[in-house]
């Protein structure tokens, strides 16, 4: 009778460690990975610092400070990398006339630079997801483009990642096409980035996911705390762009923590997170830090999923200051608050989750939720057209948590009930797999049955 109890406590270590086990690691996205370089991310910083001042409104024609300067380092930059020996990469332009208005006095020509690795799946042509940083940069007066503006962390941070990503990708073969672009005039209104989230549009470019890395390279708080065991991913809930049929299915549904844009947030955490050793990418439930933003609203606003992932903790001493120091108290962002270690590491988990959601077959559709006033959950679902869907993953949690507690493996198929899984009480997506792995993005509950 003695071995009855111990059998037991085997079967449920046994179950215990099966759910921890970790996730297997693509071999190919680990060896594109493991190109990300802290010393590359380094000089590119501190690069970026030497042009003095990254003000979108600072001298576009001086060859060694300034916005001009900048950009046109950058966009040598880029070009480079797409003439590496095994590169893929196609190089990218963004320039446009920014009229004038509020932080812009006069119209201007501003530039996004960035290059382009292209999808191979025909099918899926006109898919691409983006990832940015900003190459602009400020001081505490908005409108000063004279002064010393550093921006190292911000953004140099999140731009120098968008150039390291791209370099490490360059030779991947994935299904859909990924856009690395350093972009302008966050600043002085979101400017860069609005005006390529609507020019993708207008080419008839879906971007199933966009990321703004901004802020992403400080490990020391004013007060003098240290963390680089952590970084953040906001994202909005409800969708901005909603239709008013989409927003009362949300709110029966209860969905205001499962928008696209927080699925891509948790996906980033997931995947990313499972390529990096010593990170933890905490999901936040809002769409940014209190009353403040970055370029992923502009993807927002024209309606596609987007994030922004930004370090664990900030030194707000260093953001938006004059470079100067007060009863001994430093201000600016300076290249001393760059820690490229664990800026290396962030942009590592970028890399990851690009590489495996760009090479992703396309997701389910039309995930349907039945069983309500029921003790069992009902799910229906249509599988998409792509003949790579190998498998399915249907994400569970309850109600009142926010990030995944189980994943189910299921064989392609297109219904599932679940006795005893009350639908009150439990959350639900849906994602499709490759034969490899490569997951989608999960599709949350789009009819109520
Ligand atoms: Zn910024």
């Amino acid at each position: 009778m003695r071995s009855a109890p111990l059998l037991l406590a085997l079967a449920i270590s046994g179950a215990a460690l099966a759910a921890q086990a970790p996730e297997p690691r693509d071999a190919r996205i680990a060896e594109a990975v493991a190109k990300v370089q802290a010393a590359d991310l380094q000089a590119t910083v501190a690069k970026l610092v030497s042009f003095g001042t990254r003000h979108t409104l600072s001298k576009a024609d001086d060859p060694v400070r300034g916005i001009g300067a900048a950009r046109a380092w950058l966009a040598s930059a880029f070009g480079d990398l797409a003439k590496a020996p095994g590169s893929r990469l196609k190089p990218f332009e963004d320039r446009f006339t920014q009229p004038a208005g509020t932080r812009m006095p006069s119209p201007a020509e501003l530039v996004n630079v960035g290059t382009i690795l292209p999808g191979t799946d025909p099918r899926r042509a006109k898919e691409a997801i983006v990832l940015t940083g900003h190459y602009d940069s400020r001081v505490t007066d908005v409108m000063n483009a004279t002064a010393d503006a550093p921006g190292a962390d911000d953004d140099g941070s999140g731009t120098s990642m968008a150039l390291e990503a791209a370099k490490a990708l360059a030779a991947a073969r994935p299904a859909i096409t990924i856009y690395f672009v350093a972009v302008v005039g966050e600043e002085q209104g979101l400017f860069g980035s609005a005006h390529l989230a609507k020019r993708l549009q207008d080419e008839g470019v879906t971007v199933l996911a966009m990321l703004s890395v901004d802020i992403a390279g400080n490990t020391r708080s004013g007060d003098g705390r240290r963390d680089s065991l952590h970084a953040r991913i906001w994202s909005e809930g409800s969708p901005a762009t909603e239709s008013p049929a989409q927003r009362h299915l949300r709110l029966a549904l209860g969905n205001e923590q499962d928008s696209p844009s927080r699925e891509w947030a948790r996906y980033l955490a997931r995947v990313g997170g499972r390529y990096v050793d010593g990170l933890e990418l905490r999901v936040m439930r809002r769409r940014d830090r209190i009353a403040r933003g970055s370029d992923h609203m502009s993807f927002s606003a024209t309606g596609s999923p987007a994030a922004c992932l930004r370090e664990g903790i900030e030194n707000y001493d260093g953001q938006h200051q004059d470079v100067r120091v007060e009863d001994g108290r430093a201000f600016g962002d300076t290249l001393e608050g760059f820690d490229a270690p664990y800026a290396a590491k962030l942009c590592k988990a970028v890399v990851a989750a690009f590489a495996e959601l760009a090479s992703a077959p396309e997701p389910p559709s039309d995930l349907t939720l039945g069983g309500a006033v029921s003790p069992d959950t009902k799910l229906k679902w249509t599988l998409p057209a792509d003949p790579r869907v190998a498998g399915l993953i249907l994400y569970r949690r309850a109600a009142d948590t926010g990030n995944w507690q189980r994943a189910q493996r299921l064989a392609p198929s297109s219904a599932l009930t679940l006795p005893g899984v009350v639908p009150d009480d439990s959350v639900f997506a849906l994602a499709t797999v490759d034969a490899e792995g490569h997951e989608s993005l999960p599709a949350e509950v789009a009819h109520l049955e």
